[in-house]
């Protein structure tokens, strides 16, 4: 059997309870070494045999999981934040599946939702922005056309940017051209949960040079959009003349 486990952003309290019972189960544990925090591993039984899938391909983590499977073995596929982004599970589930080796997915605390802890940040706003859109750049991996950034800018809402570090300048130009102004809020966590988080506030205009002066190239999240300056319209859930399954609103 195996398990692909959500690791969570960073700081290694971070994993679920559910995903931490796994990891202290592990006969072996195959972990993204890029992005995992190494003091996961501590969890691992004794004997637990160790891969870092930074310097493997993906038939080396198939074979891994495979040569575990004929032992009878349990294998925690360790993965950064939640497997379900960007996480790269489909194709291995799709090889599992062809082998007809058993799995299933422990979720995890997304790098996006440490991000907003560490900015004290809600994303969805009343009567400013209720949708949130979890892209990426397009940089040596494309995107499909459309999905271009400059077209998912039309929505001038909450937009979070993975794997866009190394891309900041491509980034502006394609934000500007969709429409936000240049005075949009624009948030950058670097390693967001780990004791080296950098969190750098700035606007579309000059978010970009910032991140080089700071130097940062990878592992941050690009977060874009009015929420980050707070709102003002209250939800109506807690409202008190809204009435709902559980309270009934008063008048006035
Ligand atoms: N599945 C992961 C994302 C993997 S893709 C998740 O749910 O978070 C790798 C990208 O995630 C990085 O390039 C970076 O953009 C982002 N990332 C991962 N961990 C991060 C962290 N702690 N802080 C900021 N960004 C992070």
């Amino acid at each position: 059997m195996v398990h692909f486990v959500g690791a969570g952003p960073g700081a290694e309290d971070l994993i679920t309870v559910r995903g931490q019972r796994y990891l202290r189960q592990a006969d072996v544990i195959i972990y993204a070494g890029s992005l995992v925090n190494p003091k996961l591993l501590k969890e691992a039984k004794e004997g637990c045999q160790i891969h870092n899938s930074a310097f493997m391909t993906l038939e080396e983590v198939i074979h891994v999981m495979e040569a575990a499977e004929e032992q009878s073995l349990l294998t925690v596929r360790l993965h950064t934040g939640d497997p379900s982004i960007f996480g790269a599970i489909r194709e291995q589930m799709d090889e599992l599946d062809k082998r007809k080796i058993p799995y299933e997915v422990c979720p995890g605390v997304s790098s996006l939702f440490g991000a907003a802890a560490s900015l004290g940040l809600e994303y969805t706003l009343p009567e400013m922005a209720q949708s949130v859109i979890i892209t990426r750049a397009e940089g040596r991996t494309p995107v499909p056309e459309k999905e271009r950034l400059r077209d998912l800018a039309a929505h001038q809402t909450t937009m979070i940017l993975f794997l866009s570090s190394g891309l900041a300048g491509k980034v502006k130009q394609e934000l500007e051209a969709g429409g936000y102004g240049p005075d949009t809020p624009v948030a950058v966590v670097y390693k967001a949960t780990w004791p080296e988080e950098k969190i750098l506030r700035a606007t579309l205009s000059d978010f970009a040079e910032r991140m080089e002066q700071e130097n940062i190239t990878k592992t941050a999240l690009i977060i874009v959009g009015n929420v980050l300056n707070g709102g003002s319209a209250r939800s109506k859930l807690y409202d008190k003349t809204f009435t709902t399954e559980y309270r009934k609103g008063s008048e006035g």
